[in-house]
């Protein structure tokens, strides 16, 4: 994925109308994002559909998947996880997003599932609507947190634990203990990108953008701050402005331009 990259969030629920938005908006994004949304009816086939428009530019499959694992002695996994993993990357996609919720096993078979199938993992730590602060902002009990990982088997569990005073510090800590390719952070809310920038030099993908903003800015200035906060290796998703657009394709051009603004200019005020 390359710096500050664009990548559209086609949640349009007709397969017809949502394969129209990828070909038009093709030339202007890096990437596209595809939900359970857009996927239900047609199948998890839309995928190569969906890759046939998009030629090698990466495909996020957004199933925020959380279901169980089941490790197996030798080292593979036979849980939903994986299962699920498996039929998203079969069919084309190259990331899909994953909670980690669940807990460590279910991370680990869905990162095992992801990697086996040549594809890559990103996990939430936070996400972008009201309210989302009620289970990953909860201050963390550590005690309970590094029990549950030695029980788990997790070596050194007191040191991933440590310096996580969140749910959300602790969740950006396990994705970093066990290798996860990189995290989803809230495009919204700059100061939570912020903190997990001190903590990652992942990839970080962010919704959240246009609609999603709570605080009257433009959207230069929302990507301003966002490209301030999280730096290079990072790619903002943007949805509803482009597929809700009569013109998708002058959407996500005019879009390109106010990004790369915004990037340029976040690059300047670091020097
Ligand atoms: O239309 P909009 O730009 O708000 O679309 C944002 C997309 O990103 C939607 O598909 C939404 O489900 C997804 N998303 C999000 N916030 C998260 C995780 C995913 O908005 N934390």
């Amino acid at each position: 994925m390359i710096d500050y990259a664009l990548v559209l969030a086609n949640d349009l629920t007709d397969p017809d109308a949502m394969l129209r938005v990828c070909r038009l908006a093709a030339p202007h994004i890096d990437g596209v994002k595809i939900g359970i949304t857009s996927s239900m009816v047609p199948g998890a086939a839309i995928f190569r559909r969906v890759r046939e428009l998009m030629e090698d530019k990466p495909i996020l499959a957004d199933f925020k998947v959380g279901d169980i694992s089941f490790p197996a002695q030798d080292g593979t996994f036979g849980g939903t996880n994986a299962r699920i993993i498996e039929t998203l990357m079969h069919w084309g996609a190259d990331y899909v997003t994953v909670h980690a919720f669940p807990g460590w096993s279910s991370m680990q078979e869905a990162l095992w599932a992801a990697h086996r199938a040549g594809g890559k993992a990103l996990v939430l730590p936070f996400m972008t609507h009201p309210g989302a602060d009620l289970f990953f902002g909860m201050p963390l009990n550590k005690r309970h947190t590094i029990d549950s990982l030695e029980r788990t088997g997790i070596p050194k569990a007191a040191e991933v634990v440590s310096d996580c005073s969140t749910v959300s510090e602790l969740i950006l800590a396990l994705g970093e203990r066990m290798g996860v390719d990189g995290f989803i952070g809230p495009g919204n809310q700059p100061e939570i990108l912020q903190a997990y920038r001190s903590r990652t030099s992942k990839e970080i993908w962010s919704p959240g953008f246009g609609r999603q903003d709570r605080r009257g800015r433009d959207l230069s200035e929302q990507f301003r701050h966002w490209a301030r906060s999280v730096g290079p290796r990072s790619a903002a998703i943007v949805g509803s402005i482009i597929y809700n657009d009569p013109s998708p394709a002058e959407a996500a051009h005019g879009i390109r331009r106010i990004l790369q603004q915004a990037t340029d200019s976040a690059a300047i005020s670091e020097r």
